[in-house]
């Protein structure tokens, strides 16, 4: 029997919704449980492709080509579930859904309304493309309670409250309880308001979980529980945590799952959480430390880099050394004799991006790193900028670019269709708008045989997952091989380069995909594995 719990969040935004539900999931997964989370978000885009990072943060890609909320990155992340495009709506696309039944007749002449249609809609997204032997499934709300375009999703999941019943559904409410300083006290009343509001939807929340900065003492957990007829054991306090892949201990140790399980009756085992506190440990208890420049464009909304960043915390674990990320804004590079801001990193990072501004910035950064022997991973604009460096400054092709900035003498980066017509790839995007125009998801690609990244992932062939308009003009592939660019992937049809590397120079990869919407703690990807032990070498060099 499949069982719904829905996460909401009030209060104010930027409480850990996401990283909330995560850990219920990990935790309910580390009592043997099958489960599922997904991500209803408010907004009236269609997917947040369309979104700025500095709105939106990471455009999170699944393995099946959606652009998503980066909240699906921690569900996969914390439980190992390779997220689908299933598992990610937002308003935009269920009314897109609704508008296109209502033009094709489907409604046989009804006035169509959010309630019923829209609501149901909803409703058939939560319980839509299930295996069918999942134990539970975890659908988070985005927004805050309160909010006006919530209203349908909320009165969605009230009403599958009552068609499921309580045996088979679960209301969580994350929460605030600031601490005063000038009353020196935790206050609860934010925490009734946001309850209120709820119940005034028709929802009573069966657990609360209370973020707070400090322990919650016993006199306020009773009030809230009084307050919002909830029963004191159902008041999980929620505290900060070093390290986010303590959440799931330190929820257990509030008994979170506990109650949860209580709530459905059901008396398992307790969870196996020694692989998360050894993961913690390691965090923790790091045998070192180096420091990675991160050379991008939004680095002043670290959201954006989220699976970056985590991927980077990765190889850290994988190594046992803690990693100090510099996040650098690629424009300063641009002016003259600001490339020592790199001379004391033990690795350079350029991630992906998108547009002219700050790129020749990242095309210094890219020939500090070779020209020093720095290691350097440029992940997809990363190594596209990588290759016109190496074009420009090895090959000799001093007007090379990428037509992304417009048209240049040596277009060693390109859209596909300047160069080709009418293959797959191309029939694979869609054309039309400007959501979904990119090659989106996972694709193969072959690995040369005695390349360093053969010898990084033990294989032959892989799959990781694009999103990119522009890729490295495969014209100009003898050109820079004669340079010394080796390129150790391409797709399985030999038209697309995936990889480029250099030999001979301690650590310089570029790759066409995100690796890093991959890897998990407890299977840190390759590639950060061993980008951060050539920064451990190099550490020691310096
Ligand atoms: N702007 C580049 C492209 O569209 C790179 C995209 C990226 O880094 N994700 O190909």
């Amino acid at each position: 029997m499949t069982r719904f719990i829905f996460i909401t969040g009030g209060v104010v935004s930027s409480l850990g919704k996401g990283l909330s539900a995560a850990a219920l999931g990990a935790l309910l997964q580390a009592r043997g449980f099958k489960v599922r989370l997904r991500k209803l978000d408010p907004y009236l885009n269609v997917d947040p492709g369309t979104m700025s990072p500095y709105q939106h943060g990471e455009v999170y890609v699944t393995d099946d080509g959606a652009e998503t909320d980066l909240d699906l990155g921690h569900y996969e992340r914390f439980t190992g579930v390779a997220a689908r495009r299933s598992d990610s709506v937002t308003t935009g696309r269920i009314y897109s859904t609704v508008i296109g039944r209502e033009r094709r007749g489907e409604y046989l002449g009804a006035t169509v309304q959010v309630i019923p249609h829209v609501t149901d809609a909803i409703k058939e997204f939560i319980q839509a493309d299930l295996d069918g032997d999942e134990d539970f499934v975890l659908s988070e709300i985005g927004g805050t309670v309160g909010d006006i375009e919530s209203l349908p999703f909320l009165e969605a999941i009230r009403q599958l409250g009552n068609e499921l019943g309580r045996e088979r559904t679960l209301f969580v409410h994350l929460t605030l309880v600031p601490y005063i300083p000038s009353a020196g006290e935790l206050k609860t009343k934010p925490t009734q308001h946001s309850v209120k509001e709820l119940l005034g939807l028709g929802i009573q929340p069966d657990i609360l979980l209370c973020r707070s900065d400090r322990p919650i003492p016993e006199g306020q957990r009773k009030k809230i529980a009084l307050f919002c007829n909830v029963r004191e054991s159902r008041v999980i306090p929620a505290l900060d945590v070093d390290t986010i892949y303590d959440v799931p201990n330190a929820y257990h140790l509030q008994g979170f799952d506990r109650e949860v399980c209580n709530h459905f009756g059901i008396t398992q085992a307790e969870p196996q959480l020694a692989r998360w506190s050894e993961i913690v440990g390691r965090i923790r208890r790091p045998e070192g430390e180096i420091t990675i420049a991160v050379v991008g464009k939004y680095t002043h909304l670290l959201d954006s880099y989220k699976s970056l960043a985590e991927a980077l915390t990765h190889g850290g674990i994988a190594n046992q050394v803690k990693v100090n990320l510099d996040w650098l804004d690629s424009e300063i590079f641009e002016q003259d004799d600001t490339v020592h801001h790199l001379e004391a990193v033990h690795g350079i990072l350029v991630p992906g991006g998108f547009g002219e501004r700050g790129a020749e910035g990242k095309i210094q950064a890219a020939r500090f790193a070779r020209e020093r022997g720095v290691p350097y991973f440029g992940i997809c604009f990363g190594m596209q900028m990588a290759v016109i460096e190496a074009a420009r400054n090895l090959a000799g092709l001093g007007g090379a670019g990428s037509t992304e900035f417009g048209p240049c003498e040596h277009p060693v980066v390109g859209l596909m269709t300047e160069w080709t017509r009418g293959n797959t790839l191309e029939k694979r995007r869609a054309g039309g708008d400007l959501g979904g125009t990119m090659r989106l998801g996972a694709y193969t690609a072959v690995l040369a045989a005695g390349s360093r990244v053969g010898e990084i992932y033990g294989a032959a062939e892989i799959s990781e997952r694009h999103r990119h308009r522009y890729e490295v003009n495969i014209h100009y592939k003898g050109r820079l091989e004669d340079a010394g660019l080796v390129f150790s992937g391409m797709s399985p049809d030999g038209e697309l380069p995936e990889i480029v590397e250099l030999p001979g120079h301690p650590w310089f990869i570029g790759v066409q995909y995100h690796p890093e919407l991959k890897s998990k703690p407890f299977e840190p990807h390759p590639l950060f594995t061993a980008f951060i032990k050539a920064a451990l070498d190099q550490s020691r060099l310096v």
